[in-house]
């Protein structure tokens, strides 16, 4: 943290300090935390029912872009419920039709079957619209041979898979706490509404959304061994040896040899904390969140979280004694209530200091007279967004609160390069790097390119996000293989993805009927 003359010597910049001291990860911290990661994924690779789940997904092998369908999506799990129709061109390129549902507080807490009737008729809706708008659509016409509609659900939430078509909820995260859905299998759930419906669509495929952004970037840009989503949660899925997979060495129905995609589940790595450095600000998010104990490292990380990590922060200031250090002690509803502040808003206070988005750079003038100019930006977003009156927001309190986004922001990028970097070194693609000369001599891809495909709304929106995440990544596994890694937006990955998922399953279930 910069440090204000203002404050010097101040109680303030004492707190300032601490703070901090607390969100900084050092480049030590990197490397341990990278180092329980990989004993966290050896673990999970072994045997079910660890902290990290490392799923195996039943999608063996990825897209090469020649690939061609129309397919119905459905997607659930981050901030909107999507029906998409896909078609994949077969030249690396597809075309998108589709439809945003708003998934309410009411449907993400009641009763399961609820919230799949829902799912159902939005699909319906979705057909209708189709039909009625005149699309000359493949999939809104089922013929007599096939009569129902085939359908991938991408369903961003830990599923222990049995099959591509199959696959029990393990636990909720992100906000989600439907009933008597754990133990479920999700495509039962989906196909049983469908049916009660009478509407004629047939789930065919069930993926995460790391597994649609690692496809869909497979099939856009011709090679991809890492899928990550930063966005209202965090997960990744790489291309793992099913050899090593050694869970999976019981089970008859999985053929040795060749590569499968794996589900890391990393959003609940190192739930003992052991690694993590955890602030009082985390512990009080976690206690009151509805998965106290679990999702730890999504919770240092991701969109659901991180505006409340902020808003932690800011009460402990207002709040602070014997003087209040922000606002004059006063507070608002929007900050008095649990999960009131947005990350969106911490988004646009780092975009108005970095003159992004919708902020022009600052006049000329002085650099002191530049940043009252953005300081008097990052006022205004305070004022409208914490819905505080501009009188109580003074110059100084905009640069601390400014501050501690970046503390908590900064934080969440360099761990999620712990994320990448702990791939990259299990799939023997890098070295945890010790600052000597670099040598990718006997690692995998040497000297060539390792797609990594990424999507949500941090990575996509949040200032320096990638930068952070870069540096983290570099500090870990060394410039060189750091400057191979291409990190590439999965534009719509959860579409794509199911498509190409619901076309492995559709092949599959041909080579079985032959
Ligand atoms: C879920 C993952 C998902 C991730 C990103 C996490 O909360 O557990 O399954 O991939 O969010 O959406
Ligand atoms: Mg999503």
């Amino acid at each position: 943290m910069s440090h204000t003359t203002a404050f010097h010597g101040s109680a303030k910049e004492d707190i300032l300090e601490s703070l901090c001291n607390q969100f900084t990860i050092d480049d030590q911290c990197l490397f341990k935390i990278t180092q329980t990661f990989l004993s966290e994924i050896s673990d999970g690779l072994s045997g079910y029912g660890r902290p990290m789940a490392m799923i195996p997904t039943f999608v063996k092998g990825v897209p090469d872009g020649s690939e061609t369908g129309t397919f119905l999506a459905l997607d659930l799990g981050g901030t909107n419920l999507r029906v998409c129709e896909v078609t994949l061109l077969g030249d690396k390129t597809f075309s998108l039709r589709q439809q945003k549902y708003k998934v309410s507080e009411a449907l993400k807490t009641g009763e399961v079957t609820t919230l799949f009737d829902y799912l159902a008729d939005s699909v319906d809706a979705f057909l209708t619209d189709t039909a009625s708008q005149g699309h000359d659509s493949h999939v809104s016409h089922p013929d007599e041979d096939s009569p129902y509609v085939p359908l991938a659900l991408t369903f961003s939430f830990p599923v222990e898979q049995s099959a591509l078509d199959s696959g029990v909820l393990l636990t909720w995260t992100k906000g989600f706490s439907a009933k008597n859905a754990i133990g479920k299998d999700v495509v039962k759930l989906l196909q049983d509404a469908f049916d009660r419906k009478h509407i004629h669509v047939k789930c065919v495929a069930l993926v995460n959304d790391t597994v649609g952004a690692l496809l869909s970037r497979a099939y856009t840009s011709g090679g991809c061994i890492l899928g990550a989503i930063f966005g209202t949660g965090t997960n990744g899925a790489y291309v793992e040896e099913v050899s090593k997979i050694t869970k999976l060495r019981q089970n008859p129905t999985v053929a040795a040899g060749g590569e499968m995609i794996v589900n890391t589940e990393w959003g609940g790595f190192n739930n003992s904390r052991s690694a993590l450095p955890t602030t009082p600000y985390d512990n009080k998010l976690d206690r009151e969140s509805i998965n106290p104990g679990f999702q730890a490292f999504e919770k240092f990380i991701s969109g659901m979280y991180l505006g409340e990590i902020a808003r932690n922060v800011i009460l402990s200031l207002i709040d602070a004694a014997p003087k209040p250090l922000l606002f004059g002690g006063r507070s608002s509803a929007v900050l008095n209530k649990q999960w009131g502040l947005d990350t969106a808003v911490l988004s646009e206070i780092e975009e108005a200091w970095e003159c992004l988005g919708r902020f022009s750079p600052p006049g000329q003038g002085s650099p002191e007279a530049q940043k009252e100019e953005k300081l008097r930006r990052i006022q205004g977003v305070l004022a409208q967004r914490l819905e505080l009156s501009l009188t109580d927001i003074s110059l100084e309190d905009a640069d601390v609160v400014r501050q501690v986004c970046n503390l908590i922001a900064s934080r969440a990028a360099r761990m999620s390069g712990t994320a990448v970097a702990a791939i990259l070194v299990h799939t023997e693609r890098a070295r945890l790097w010790d600052h000597g000369e670099q040598s990718s001599a006997g690692l995998k891809d040497e000297g060539k390119r390792i797609g990594v495909g990424v999507d949500g709304s941090l990575v996509e929106f949040y200032p320096n996000f990638q930068t952070k995440l870069r540096a983290s990544l570099r500090a870990l596994v060394g410039p060189e293989v750091e400057s191979r890694v291409d990190i590439g937006m999965a534009k719509d990955g959860s579409g794509v993805g199911a498509a190409l998922c619901a076309l492995v399953a559709q092949r599959q279930s041909q080579a079985n009927h032959t």
